[in-house]
């Protein structure tokens, strides 16, 4: 079977990636080593929150480009699915003006809806919170999250429907490479003209095969869904994303009696393959003792549900796209954030592979910013 692209990893960044591609009429077969839907990548495990509260105007932009790929999908379906937009309150320390403003400007300079409250004002609105007094909270009015348990699998179904091919379980034996690439899997013999590699954590496994080495850092993350007890009689469902920026922990309500909370990131240096995709001793506890800083009148202790995966991070953590070497492409390296930044940025991936389109937005992120002896 000929395609003009092969694409490695069947997770968003691969699906989008594909999704784009087929728009501008090239093909592609997809292949992944696992079953994506089982949870081998970090898509499934995501909490599908979608934030416009970054300090650079072309990650909101992303973000504006991924929520129209997820309304396309949805559109294009017959399924019930509904986009969350809770808002999402990000809690900054107000003496570090510099950074403050950083993020303010960006949402300034991409139309992102913000808006300001001190603790006064949050507590009147959201009496369930607290935030210290020396604390400022940004309301990003557009954020808010997906169910990806619901929408992953809708996505999927809809590229099928589109006649791409899909091959999980893909064992590839070997690759030649000539004028095109040939794969030798255990599902038959594919040819293609172009690689894209999503391969998330394991982009770099991947791009071994090819002789290429992608620089990037690993990174382990954290969940756990939190029981809030008497918070059916306040509503807890309608609360925004909360986000502290000191720490990276963030929560999203999941229930009216419970909380999805999260932690940012520990350096892991292992094999992907070896990942122990649970929690470690000491997360819990500590994000139980963060739950409770959030929501002060409750006493939060019951967790329902516990769970951690991998992601990756460039040297300024920003999104890694474009040439690897010839005919070889790379997407990944959202620092955490893929769900809201991937399909965004495969847009731009493919537009710049099929429409020679090199915009600042796609330059931000190239992977060649970095010389290419470090790549
Ligand atoms: C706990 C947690 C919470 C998160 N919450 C959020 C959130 O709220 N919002 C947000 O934006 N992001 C969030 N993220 C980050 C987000 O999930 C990732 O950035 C995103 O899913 C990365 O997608 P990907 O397609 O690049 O990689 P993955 O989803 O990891 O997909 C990679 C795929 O490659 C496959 N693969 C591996 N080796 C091979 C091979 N040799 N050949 C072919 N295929 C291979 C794997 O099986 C896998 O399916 C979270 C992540 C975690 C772990």
């Amino acid at each position: 079977m000929h395609s003009e692209f092969i694409i490695l990893g069947a997770g968003i960044s691969g699906i989008s990636t594909s999704y784009f591609l087929e728009k501008s009429g090239f093909s592609s077969i997809i292949f992944d080593i696992s079953n994506p839907l089982s949870g081998s990548g970090s898509t499934m495990k995501s909490a599908g929150i979608i934030s416009h509260f970054f300090p650079f105007k072309e990650e909101i932009k992303a973000v504006s480009s991924s929520l129209k790929f997820y309304d396309e999908i949805i559109n294009d379906s017959s399924e019930n699915i509904s986009y969350n937009n809770s808002g999402l309150l990000a809690f900054c320390n107000n003496s570090d003006k510099e950074t403050l403003s950083r993020f303010l400007d960006a949402m300034k300079s991409s139309n992102a809806d913000y808006s300001l409250f001190d603790s006064k004002e949050l507590s009147d609105i959201y009496p369930m919170l607290s935030m210290p007094s020396d604390e400022i909270a940004v309301v990003s009015k557009n954020s808010g999250y997906y169910d990806i348990n619901h929408l992953f699998p809708i996505i999927i179904e809809q590229l099928k429907s589109k006649n791409i091919n899909f091959f999980n379980n893909i064992e590839i034996k070997t690759i030649e490479r000539q004028n095109y690439f040939t794969f030798h899997t255990n599902h038959g013999i594919f040819t293609s003209d172009k690689v894209i590699i999503t391969g998330g954590a394991w982009s770099n496994k991947i791009a071994n095969m090819f002789n290429c080495t992608i620089n990037f850092d690993t990174y382990s993350t954290q969940a756990a869904i939190l029981s809030i007890p008497q918070a059916s009689d306040n509503n807890l469902s309608s609360l925004p994303i909360l986000y502290k920026m000191s720490n990276g922990v963030y929560g999203r309500p999941v229930s009216s009696s419970s909380f999805l909370f999260g932690d940012g990131s520990k350096k892991y240096f292992g094999d992907p393959d070896n990942f122990k995709f649970e929690n470690d001793k000491n997360f819990l506890e500590y994000i139980l003792q963060q739950a409770n800083t959030f929501f002060p009148h409750q006493k939060i202790v019951s967790v329902q549900k516990n769970w951690s995966g991998l992601y990756t991070s460039s040297k300024d953590s920003r999104p890694l796209i474009g040439k690897l070497d010839d005919d070889i492409f790379f997407l990944g390296c959202f620092n955490g954030l893929g769900i809201m930044l991937a399909p965004g940025c495969s847009k731009l991936l493919v537009d710049s592979i099929t429409k020679n389109i090199i915009n600042d937005d796609f330059s931000s992120f190239n992977i060649q910013r970095f010389n290419n002896n470090n790549i």
